[in-house]
């Protein structure tokens, strides 16, 4: 509890996950590439740093949690980056969803700095990230994991150690692909339903009555059945997440034919100016492409 904590990307998972270490009582410091989003932080008691590298200097252990390997690269060594101030006996914790591969990469890129690495991916989102309720995916050392433990568990109700370096990243881009693939096949079958004049309430009654029922469906039919899609998991995320997916599965010649269907639609929908909607509004898109050609 002693520890010293800085943590950088005040989006919407990192403000949640932010502000639990502080209810917790650890001693936060805050970055964000964007001012203005730190507010709610500071009421908890957190302070800001002016920089990524002054956040890490005074922390030892910094967090990271931003969209993904463009801002990695600009908060650890861009302009007064926080990989200058990494070093023996800190710790780099990367929560944001990244490829097993370029997890490896930063545990190469932060190995000579002695700082102990550690890729920590999250499943859920906005509402668990609030109530601390996330699933916290660890990949490195066991025993850097199991000392983080008690800090990972402000965010979390459960953490679950997945291997060495890269193999939480692995575990979020598995589960990922289920996510996105689950979401659109929802989708399209709500979409396939209506044109063939049924009810979607009668359609999501079926769904909810039988082993077709999960919490993901319960939690984002009724976005679509009030054509309303506040973000919780921003589609361009998961856009990107398919393409993550697909990187990997290259690596390992694993075959991933769904990926590549749900990349080509998930793009298709970001071209649309979907991206900020939440991803469920890969409703919009297969609504859209099913309408009489004219
Ligand atoms: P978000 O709301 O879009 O926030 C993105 C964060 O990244 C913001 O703090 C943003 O700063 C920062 N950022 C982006 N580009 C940057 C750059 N070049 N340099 C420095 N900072 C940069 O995203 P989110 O939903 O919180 O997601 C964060 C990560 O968690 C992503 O990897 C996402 O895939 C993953 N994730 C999200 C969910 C979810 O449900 N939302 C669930 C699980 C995992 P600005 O404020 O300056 O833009």
């Amino acid at each position: 509890m002693n520890e010293k904590v800085g943590f950088m990307g005040l989006g919407i998972m990192g403000s949640a996950m932010a502000a639990n270490i502080a209810r917790a009582g650890y001693p936060l410091l805050v970055f964000n590439r964007s001012p203005g989003k730190t507010a709610n932080l500071i009421a908890l008691g957190a302070q800001e740093a002016a920089t990524p590298k002054a956040l890490a200097t005074a922390s030892d252990i910094t967090f990271a949690m931003v969209t993904g390997p463009e801002a990695l690269e600009e908060l650890l060594w861009g302009a007064d980056g926080a990989a200058e101030a990494l070093g023996p006996g800190k710790t780099f914790i990367n929560m944001s969803s990244v490829t097993p591969r370029f997890s490896e990469e930063l545990a190469s890129r932060l190995a000579p700095t002695g700082t102990a690495f550690i890729d920590a991916p999250v499943s859920g989102t906005k509402k668990p990230a609030q109530e601390g309720t996330l699933i916290i995916l660890a990949g490195g050392p066991q025993e850097t994991v199991d000392r983080l433990i008690p800090l990972l568990q402000t965010m979390g109700k459960k953490v679950v150690y997945c291997g060495e370096v890269g193999q939480g990243s692995m575990m979020k881009m598995a589960i990922n692909l289920l996510l996105g693939s689950m979401m659109e096949a929802l989708a399209e079958m709500l979409n396939f339903g209506k044109m063939g004049g049924l009810s979607m309430d009668t359609v999501l009654d079926v769904i909810f009555s039988g082993p077709l029922n999960c919490g993901l469906f319960q939690m984002k039919a009724p976005l679509i059945r009030e054509q309303d899609f506040p973000a919780s998991f921003p589609l361009k995320h998961m856009t990107k997440d398919f393409q993550f997916v697909v990187d990997t599965a290259y690596d390992l010649g694993a075959p991933v034919p769904t990926a590549h269907m749900m990349l080509h639609l998930f793009r298709l929908a970001v071209g649309k100016h979907w991206g900020d909607l939440d991803f469920a509004a890969i409703w919009k898109l297969l609504e859209q492409l099913g309408k009489p050609q004219t």
